[in-house]
């Protein structure tokens, strides 16, 4: 109940005893001076008073009570004005003030309206009329001594001090009750930005700890990744080349789920941006189940892609990377929950609309399924559909936990279909913008031909290569320096930032590597420094960065340094050569 409530509640309870009082010592004055009609109207209404009393104790119905009593007031004081006295004096006066302040406290605006002019219109008529002398009412009027009205008076004065001292007390509660409110909700508020600053700074350095982290495992892997590229370069036995593939194999899951946990820390923080590039989805549906087809086929499985034929000499906008990933995913995990059967690719056409299709896709599978119960969940990060599939698949539930997101950011959905033991179906669609240029079949050949002429060109590199290599980590200098034996040439190396601008002063390189993170200099400050010699052969100098870091960011920073590309680690030697030789020719050229 308000604070309001409270107070009428209250003020009904002892204005009532107060009244009570009042009246009983006006009854018996009015009693004593044999005033029978007044000791009428008084008795009957110290008993409607005691009997709202009682009611009053027995149920708070503040409001008909209050009703009640400004219907009896208002009898009163027409019936003493136009027939008790038929006359208007100050108690007239007091009661209609009472009326007022009473019913306005009680009812509020609209009640209170109208039981002031009900009481205050018709004794102004009667005044008016009075005045003229014209009313008529076959009946005498009574006058009351003077102790009466001093009786009167006083308790009605006492009543009106009552009612307004008992408000102004309730309003000022009920201000302290809303400011008090105020100040707890501002300190919640505070509390709540709080903890709002620390969720955000949590999260941050959980960002950073993951970046930071895959720095650290990255390098390692790194080395390992290129070391047994190496030797198995170096035509090992064969039960060595099986180690060695078990090695090499290894160490790349560790860094897919690396790069997974990475990837989906970057799309947890809003840092995704989707790229808006051309391609053909022919092309890219090839390229990304060229490598499982073998896969699936090592395990015995039937694959098949099929592809509506009017989307190969169409070229559309999208970001071919982010869709690989999700398409890679659901393939991959469809040969992995497969022990035989088949695996079915499909992309259809579903709507061609001149500049705009939507497209959808499909990976079905005929594998172990998923129980009806586990269709949602599957999808929350980390989550397995059971224990046992991680004891007999691995992994680490973070695969569709990343495609759900990247879909969600392109307001899209997945749909899964899937009965226990019979298989699964994911599907989606997505539209795409349409370029007006056709590819042909000749272009796309020509296209092909063209990478292959690039990693010849590579290969054909000669010991002429003057390269730089600014890397202070020992086993990846011996990495890089065994990698470029392999085209026959003997790289410089600088062991920081620092050496590495003091060894370009001296000496004339035609490309320089440069690791990022570095004692003494950076690679960032040694990359600005260098672009800033007088030599222009030295400053346009064309450098790569060689980076283990995932940091979001990477590549503006890197362009902004002035580096002219980089390279994530673990590279593919073939990779590194094709920037190489690209740059390199650009300059010269
Ligand atoms: P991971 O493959 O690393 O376990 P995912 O997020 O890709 O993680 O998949 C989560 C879970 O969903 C899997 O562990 C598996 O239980 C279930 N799942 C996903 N794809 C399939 C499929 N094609 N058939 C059966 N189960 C699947």
């Amino acid at each position: 109940m308000s604070i309001l409530d409270q107070a009428r509640i209250r003020l009904l309870y002892f204005g009532l005893l107060l009244a009570i009082v009042g009246l009983s010592a006006l009854y018996v004055s009015v009693y004593l001076q044999n005033l029978h009609v007044m000791s009428i109207v008084l008795g009957g209404v110290l008993l409607s008073f005691i009997a709202l009393f009682k009611y009053l104790s027995f149920k708070p119905h503040w409001r008909t009570i209050s009703h009640m009593l400004l219907i009896i007031g208002t009898l009163v004081n027409l019936a003493t004005v136009f027939v008790i006295l038929q006359d208007v004096n100050i108690i007239t006066v007091q009661i209609i003030i009472l009326v007022i302040v009473f019913s306005f406290y009680m009812q509020g605006q609209n009640w209170g309206m109208f039981y002031s002019l009900l009481n205050l219109l018709p004794v102004l008529i009667f005044m008016v009329m009075k005045y003229d002398h014209k009313y008529f009412i076959d009946f005498k009027p009574e006058t009351a001594d003077d102790s009466t009205t001093i009786i009167a008076v006083f308790a009605n004065f006492t009543l009106i001090i009552f009612i307004h001292s008992h408000f102004y007390t309730a309003f000022l509660k009920n201000i302290q009750q809303l400011k008090d409110t105020g100040e707890e909700q501002t300190a919640l508020n505070i509390k709540f930005e709080r903890a709002i600053e620390k969720a955000a700074k949590s999260s941050q350095v959980q960002s950073e700890f993951l970046s930071t982290m895959s720095h650290e495992i990255r390098t390692p892997l790194n080395a390992v990744i290129g070391m047994s590229n190496l030797l198995l370069m170096n035509n090992p036995r064969q039960d060595q080349s099986e180690n060695l593939e078990i090695l090499k194999f290894s160490a790349n899951n560790l860094l897919a789920i690396v790069n997974d946990v990475l990837d989906f820390n970057k799309i947890e923080s809003g840092k995704v941006v989707f790229e808006k590039i051309k391609f053909n989805l022919v092309d890219l549906m090839q390229n990304i189940c060229g490598g499982q087809i073998i896969k699936a086929e090592e395990k015995g499985l039937l694959f098949k892609l099929d592809i509506d034929s009017s989307l190969r000499h169409k070229v559309i906008f999208g970001d071919p990377t982010r869709l690989t990933q999700v398409i890679f995913n659901l393939v991959s995990n469809a040969i992995k929950f497969t022990a035989n059967g088949s695996i079915l690719v499909r992309v259809t056409c579903l709507e061609d609309r001149h500049n705009n299709i939507t497209v959808s896709f499909s990976v079905k599978d005929t594998g172990i399924g998923i129980k009806k119960e586990n269709l949602q969940t599957i999808f929350e990060p980390f989550t397995q559909e059971s224990i046992t599939t991680t004891r007999q698949y691995g992994g680490t539930g973070l695969g569709l936990a990343i495609i759900k997101r990247l879909l969600q950011l392109q307001s899209l959905k997945m749909h899964v279909s899937s009965k226990v033991g019979q298989g699964s179906e994911f599907s989606f669609n997505m539209e795409f913008p349409v370029s007006t240029v056709i590819v042909s079949v000749k272009e796309r050949s020509s296209a092909l031909q063209q990478s292959q002429q690039t990693i010849a060109q590579a290969e054909g590199l000669g010991s002429n290569l003057r390269i730089l290599i600014a890397e202070d980590n020992p086993v990846n200098v011996m990495l890089m320096k065994k990698l470029f034996s392999k085209w026959k040439i003997v790289p410089t190396i600088a062991e920081n930032g620092e050496r590495a601008v003091e060894i370009m002063q001296y000496g004339n390189f035609d490309v320089v590597l440069m690791d990022l993170q570095m004692p003494v200099m950076s690679g960032f400050d040694a990359s600005m420094e260098i672009r800033k010699m007088t030599d222009p052969a030295k400053a346009n100098v064309p450098i790569i960065a060689l980076t283990a870091s995932a940091l979001f960011d990477i590549r503006d920073q890197v362009i902004n340094a002035g580096m002219n590309d980089y390279v994530a680690k673990p590279f593919k030697p073939d990779e590194l050569m094709e920037k190489i030789q690209n740059l390199v020719a650009s300059v010269n050229n």
